[in-house]
This record gives C-alpha cells, sequence and structure tokens, in this order.
C-alpha cells in the first residue's frame, strides 16, 4: 500500500528543523512521499505578515533538490481557515487507497484534543509524532482515551492499513523554531544553518520587515 506523510505548519519561515522532519518521516517511515503543506489562515493563532503565496515559494525553493517532498498548496487554495480535517478528507479522495500518515511536533500533539473535529482526523489517518530519543509523547486524557489500543507496533504497521494508528517517531530534535529565527532577524542577527540557503538568498529586505513583525508564538 501506497504511504503518504503530510506536514503542515505556519512555515514563518521554513527552517531546516522542519525540512529533518519530513526527510526523517520519509525515510524511517518508508513514506513514498511527505506533502508539505503550508496552512493559509490557522485557527488559533493570527496569519503571519508573510502571505500564504510566499510561504509556498520559500517551501518550494527549500526541497527543490530533495526526492519525494512534494509542496502541497491546497490550504492556500481553499478559501477560509486552515482546518486539518479538511485537508485529510481532500487527500482522501485524491488517495484513495493511500496510507495517509500525519506528521506533527509533539507540541501540537499536548493540544490535539483542541483540533476541529479531532476524532475524525484519527479516522481518516495515521498519526506520527516526533518525539526526542528516550522520551514519550505526552497526549491529554482525551486524547489518550480515544487512541487506546491503536499504537502502532512498528512503522510497518502503517503500510499495512489507510489509517487508525499512532506511533512516536523518534527523531534527534533542532533546536529550531521559526519564532526563534524571526527573532534573530529582528535582533539582526544571522539565521544562517537555520534556514535553508535557497531561502536565505531569497529573502528579501521586505520579508525580512514583514517577518519582524510576526507576533511571536505561544510556543517554542
Ligand atoms: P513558530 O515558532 O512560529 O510556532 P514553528 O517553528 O513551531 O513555528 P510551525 O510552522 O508552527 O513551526 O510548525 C509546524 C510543525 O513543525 C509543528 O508540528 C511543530 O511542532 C513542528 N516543528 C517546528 N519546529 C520543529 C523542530 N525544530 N523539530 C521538530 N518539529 C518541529
Amino acid at each position: 500500500m501506497k504511504a503518504i506523510g503530510i506536514f503542515g505548519g505556519a512555515f514563518a519561515p521554513f527552517h531546516n528543523g522542519h525540512l529533518r522532519v519530513a526527510i526523517e518521516a520519509r525515510d524511517k517511515l518508508d513514506l513514498n512521499q511527505v506533502r508539505l503543506i503550508p496552512t493559509a489562515h490557522a485557527a488559533h493563532r493570527p496569519d503571519s505578515r508573510i502571505s500564504p503565496l510566499r510561504r509556498l515559494e520559500w517551501l518550494r525553493l527549500a526541497v527543490r533538490r530533495e526526492k519525494n517532498l512534494i509542496p502541497d498548496d491546497r490550504e492556500i487554495q481553499r478559501a477560509g481557515v486552515s482546518y486539518t480535517v479538511d485537508t485529510l478528507s481532500e487527500l482522501r479522495q485524491d488517495f484513495p487507497r493511500a496510507a495517509l500518515v500525519l506528521i506533527m511536533g509533539s507540541d501540537a500533539f499536548e493540544h490535539f484534543h483542541t483540533w476541529s473535529r479531532w476524532q475524525q482526523i484519527i479516522d481518516l489517518a495515521h498519526v506520527a509524532v516526533i518525539t526526542r530519543p528516550g522520551s514519550e509523547p505526552r497526549p491529554s486524557a482525551e486524547t489518550r482515551e480515544i487512541l487506546a489500543g491503536r499504537r502502532a507496533p512498528d512503522a510497518a504497521a502503517l503500510h499495512r492499513q489507510a489509517g487508525g494508528l499512532w506511533l512516536p517517531l523518534e527523531m534527534p530534535l533542532l533546536d529550531i523554531s521559526s519564532t526563534r529565527i524571526r527573532r534573530l532577524l529582528k535582533q539582526e542577527r544571522s539565521v544562517r544553518a537555520l534556514v535553508p540557503d535557497a531561502i536565505l538568498n531569497a529573502m528579501t529586505a521586505a520579508d525580512v520587515a514583514a517577518l519582524t513583525q510576526d507576533n511571536d508564538a505561544t510556543q517554542h
């Protein structure tokens, strides 16, 4: 069965932490592709001053030479708030027989029960939770209840059914966040080696000005 990873975020900007997540998920879970999906309008935070199309352009530059990492603009094309459950429903229609694997950070997983129609998400897709080696994801009581008995024994199990399982995906985390990058830019300090060079080379003074006006996220 074909297995497709889905990794979404504001990507304001996309950084090397995001890139490593996509690469490690592709390789460790043996995914045929990972679709990277920039959010148009997030439900829980103000829109970035950087337009969705500009964030998509950066993403394209960053993964141009990466095999099977695919920028996906479906949330940008769709009007309104970008709900993951709607994105997964669309992907399920596009790929009726594939295993879908939603990749999320452990911070996102802790708040999973606050996502719109979150119980539907686990029926539409598997969930892979990025976890530091040696630590365990910490789902809320609500999430734990719904996920009870659904832990995949290994990555191969994700390829045997279309969705409905979850598993921790261990990887050494890079201490990088878009918030940190925006802060460094604000202080006129270098962000080299945190952001892919292809993005840095394309970043204009206007981009930097817009990024530095974005509010700090509550997490990271
Ligand atoms: P911000 O600092 O603006 O919140 P961010 O760096 O967390 O941004 P997002 O675009 O909000 O990036 O995140 C998309 C996804 O990437 C989330 O699931 C988040 O947990 C995950 N993520 C972000 N940075 C890292 C990292 N360094 N390692 C692993 N996962 C990450």
